[in-house]
């Protein structure tokens, strides 16, 4: 399309060679045992940005069995809380210290902009820091009202050794997000990172052992779902799996970690609503779903892919949408005025234009993008900012996660009607509402399914806040009070005291 804003001059220097990521166990780096590797190709810049040790159950028993000899001789979960924080705010100091190395290796692994990968490399940092003041929270309850001679105490404990399953679209971001936790809670940690964006992760176990973190208190295994992240999900040795990454996958692993009844907290896809009323300030409203649909190229669990607006203003809506879709800049991931970049696999890229074709099969309208682009000495990539509309309900576009720089729209008449579609999906993790009335926002608020709801905004997020879907977006919650508590176990103790009476 001629008219885009496509950039693909480049500002950041890429690095002299190919990352090398190796395991994390018991405190030192290493290859795997029979030397396999995977090279990852940028999916930009078409050259080979990272080189990673490749699993088995060797590297992954090992970690496991790590882990649980940490966990089992309390050299961690014994040591005060104050100790553990302090060692946690020390990561997060060397994170800071690392953001364009961390946010360099990200954007050529993963597509995303520079600019993004900056910022959710840094803002991780406040992750650690929130998760380390959380470390000295922990306490339970006491019971004196049980009788005369009896006091009853409630204890908070670490749950034990948690397996970290994350996928590729913001791999520091969703580690940050459970291991920092997972730790402060005093749980020991085996962490395994998508395939296709192992050397953020890879590049903590850096930081770990800079910063003292006693060796098996995480370990990091690099490789494929399966054999690594199925050992983890299975072994008897781990008390709980945490997952980010496709319902698909979180479905297979429920099961198989049911196996040995082990806690599972997931973070899964999104179809995320944003509800459009006549009276929403259409210039913020549009200027919001925008960002929420390009951000991370579209690749964002919490992606605005879904608009629902009054009909009324539908028509102002879209051309201020497309208007602004226009503006925004596409093309080299490496330089830092760009905000959206490639997309992660050409498998993924086939996939988004599927969605697209079929919905114009089905009798939808593109009018924005539509196809695969490409981007002057950077290949092709790339998907065109894409606008559907005439998206009814039933439509495949209207209900599964497109995953990509993919907005598609549909219309309504009433506030129930908006409710109705808003609600009228497998998943439930993230929705929007725009109006200028508090009571048509509240009610939204009130009747949607969705873990976080948006009021005239989108997207902000605080580490003391929750976040996590309902239905199939999920179960359980992650960062703030409650997501630090999904690591924590509770022990009842009963006591007797004094002498029993007659
Ligand atoms: P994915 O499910 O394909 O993979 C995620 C992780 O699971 C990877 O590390 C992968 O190697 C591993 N894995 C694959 N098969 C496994 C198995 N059988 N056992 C154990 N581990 C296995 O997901 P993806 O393509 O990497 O990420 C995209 C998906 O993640 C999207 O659906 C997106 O919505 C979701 N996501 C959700 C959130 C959230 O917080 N709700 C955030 C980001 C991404």
């Amino acid at each position: 399309m001629s008219d885009l804003n496509i950039l693909s001059e480049q500002t950041v220097d890429m690095p002299d060679a190919p990352y090398q990521a190796r395991h994390f166990i018991d405190g030192e780096f290493a290859q795997s045992a029979d030397g396999q590797k995977s090279d990852r190709v940028s999916p930009s810049h078409g050259v080979v940005v990272s080189q990673a040790a490749l699993g088995s159950n060797i590297e992954t028993e090992a970690a496991i069995r790590s882990a649980r000899a940490a966990f089992d001789d309390g050299r961690w979960s014994r040591l005060p809380a104050k100790d553990r924080a302090a060692i946690l705010n020390r990561i997060a100091d060397l994170i800071e210290a690392n953001v364009e190395r961390l946010a360099v290796i990200e954007t050529l692994e993963s597509g995303k902009p520079i600019s993004q990968a900056r910022g959710e490399c840094g803002g991780a940092a406040d992750l650690w820091r929130y998760a380390a003041s959380l470390a000295r929270t922990v306490h339970g309850d006491s019971h004196n009202a049980l009788g005369d001679d009896m006091m009853g105490v409630v204890l908070k404990e670490p749950i034990g050794v948690v397996s970290i399953i994350t996928p590729w679209n913001f791999p520091f971001w969703i580690l940050s997000q459970k291991l920092p936790f997972a730790l402060a809670a005093g749980c020991t940690c085996v962490v395994k990172p998508s395939e296709v964006t192992p050397s953020t992760t890879a590049m903590l176990g850096e930081f770990l052992q800079e910063a003292g973190l006693p060796a098996g208190v995480c370990n990091i295994v690099l490789g494929y779902g399966n054999p690594v992240g199925s050992l983890m999900t299975t072994h008897e040795d781990v008390d709980m799996v945490t997952f980010t990454g496709s319902t698909a996958v979180g479905k297979l692993i429920t099961k198989s970690a049911g196996e040995t009844l082990k806690k599972v907290a997931l973070e899964l896809g999104g179809k995320n609503p944003q509800v459009i009323f006549p009276d929403a300030d259409l210039e913020q409203a549009a200027d919001a779903v925008t960002f929420g649909i390009y951000f991370n190229v579209g690749q964002c669990c919490n992606s605005s892919s879904r608009v629902i607006v009054h009909e009324d203003v539908a028509d102002a809506f879209v051309a201020r949408v497309v208007a602004l879709s226009r503006k925004v800049v596409f093309g080299n991931p490496m330089n830092s005025d760009t905000q959206v970049g490639a997309i992660v696999t050409t498998d993924h890229q086939a996939k988004i234009d599927g969605y697209v074709r079929q919905a114009v099969a089905a009798g939808a309208e593109v009018c924005l993008g539509g196809h695969i682009m490409s981007v002057p000495g950077l290949g092709t990539q790339f998907y065109e900012p894409t606008v559907v509309r005439g998206v009814t309900p039933d439509m495949v576009i209207a209900r599964e996660e497109v995953f990509g720089p993919v907005l598609t729209v549909l219309t309504f008449k009433t506030l129930d009607e908006a409710i109705a579609l808003a609600n009228d999906s497998t998943y439930g993790l993230s929705a929007g509402v725009w109006s200028e009335n508090i009571h048509t926002c509240l009610e939204f608020c009130r009747r949607v399914q969705a873990g976080t709801v948006w009021t005239n905004t989108w997207m902000d997020g605080f580490p003391e806040l929750t976040f996590g879907g309902m239905k199939q977006s999920g179960q359980g919650r992650e960062i703030g009070k409650y997501g630090f508590e999904e690591f924590l176990e509770v022990k009842s103790l009963v006591m007797r005291i004094g002498r029993k009476r007659a």
